[in-house]
């Protein structure tokens, strides 16, 4: 099997699992009980914190942890839109969300929010100008995210930091899922900032929400302890000392990883040019982790089954939306719905080998040239 859906999902680290091995076995206690044992692993889970946040350069008490992006991205919405309704009921985001972002903001506008989606411009940034116009003395939240899952373009989140800091009672959150292991974060923009671990690498199960001091936000889980107010449940000790162990080994390899992706990303592009009837749909823009393409006449989800009879992984929008529906992304930045019906997606690794690049290539100029015998 190859595999080209490192967007989805990352394979864990050896680092990342003997973290976990490690702390599980270690710490049997609760860490939410003052016995010895529920101390020493409240202990384990403090050095971890205090480790991530001397890592993204932020304070310890502003991480809290989650399951993944999808509830820190719950969490950061909801409770935020909550916490900040005198403000008003209006919100921006953009049409390039992951479905945990666009389906947290449908749940509050079936509440009586109302929810703007900013235009983005023709190589998929957010049209600033179109942003200032949209944000007025009752826009409660802006939420982006730095880098999109499904055609990978990079948003310039400072400048949006700047034009949502003109309403100082306007929150910011921003989804940098995509993001975090892959280039530099800065988390000092946004007041609320979420990731998870099993996209660089770290274990499933494990993600965070980054909260800046004095922000208010409404839990949206009841009941039980945990490591703040803000999320409850017992914190899991393993998967804290294994999230800290991935994000150091991912952030201490960021560059290094980053140009071998680069370098695979330009020998697919340039490949891919050469056969007819492709089209590339990421911008240059993109991360070059992600390589949204399409070929004419065969539908996306077609495609992806047409390569996974050759063994070979890609996906078609993200993991977690319907593959019948054409992709909201593709359609925003091409405005072509065909496009959008056609387009999947390749991501790639630092672990990507040159022979998986060629044995992929060979598959997709396999399909076009079967599909143009029919
Ligand atoms: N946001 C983005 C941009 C994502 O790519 C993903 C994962 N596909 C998520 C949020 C959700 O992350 P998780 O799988 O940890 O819930």
């Amino acid at each position: 099997m190859i595999y080209f859906d490192y967007t989805a999902n990352t394979p864990a680290s050896n680092n990342a699992l003997n973290a976990f091995v490690t702390a599980e076995k270690t710490y049997i206690g609760n860490p939410n009980s003052n016995h010895q044992a529920g101390l020493c692993a409240r202990e384990c889970i403090e050095k971890s914190t205090e480790q991530i946040a001397s890592l993204l350069s932020i304070q310890s008490d502003e991480i809290i942890y989650t399951s993944g992006a999808t509830e820190a991205n719950n969490l950061a919405i909801k409770g935020l839109a909550e916490a900040n309704v005198h403000t008003g009921k209006h919100i921006i985001s953009t049409a390039l969300e992951h479905t945990s972002v666009s389906a947290s903001l449908s749940y509050l506008q079936e509440r009586g929010w109302e929810i703007d989606l900013c235009p983005i411009d023709r190589n998929g940034m957010i049209d600033l100008e179109e942003l200032e116009d949209l944000l007025r003395k009752d826009t409660a939240l802006v939420s982006i995210s730095s880098v999109d899952s499904e055609l990978g373009i990079r948003q310039p989140v400072e400048k949006v930091r700047d034009l949502v800091r003109q309403y100082p009672e306007c929150r910011l959150h921003i989804d940098a899922t995509q993001a975090v292991g892959k280039i530099p974060v800065d988390f000092s923009i946004g007041d609320t900032i979420s990731f998870t671990a099993h996209k660089f690498y770290g274990l499933n199960g494990i993600g965070a929400l980054i909260k800046k001091k004095g922000i208010a936000l409404t839990p949206q889980i009841s009941g039980g302890k945990s490591t703040t107010i803000y999320r409850s449940g017992t914190p899991t000790t393993g998967l804290i000392a294994s999230l800290s162990a991935s994000l150091e080994e991912a952030l201490s390899n960021e560059s290094e990883r980053y140009q071998k992706v680069q370098s695979l990303n330009q020998i697919l592009r340039d490949e891919l040019k050469k056969i007819p009837g492709i089209e590339i749909n990421s911008p240059i823009n993109a991360i070059p982790h992600i390589l949204n393409i399409g070929i004419h006449g065969i539908s996306g989800p077609r495609m992806q089954k047409l390569i996974d009879e050759k063994g070979i992984s890609v996906s078609v929008k993200s993991a977690c939306s319907s593959d019948a529906l054409p992709s909201r992304a593709v359609m925003a930045l091409t405005r072509n719905k065909k496009r959008a019906h056609e387009s999947f997606r390749i991501s790639l690794s630092h672990l990507t080998k040159d022979d998986e690049i060629k044995a992929l290539i060979q598959a997709i100029q396999e399909i076009t040239e079967e599909r143009e015998m029919i």
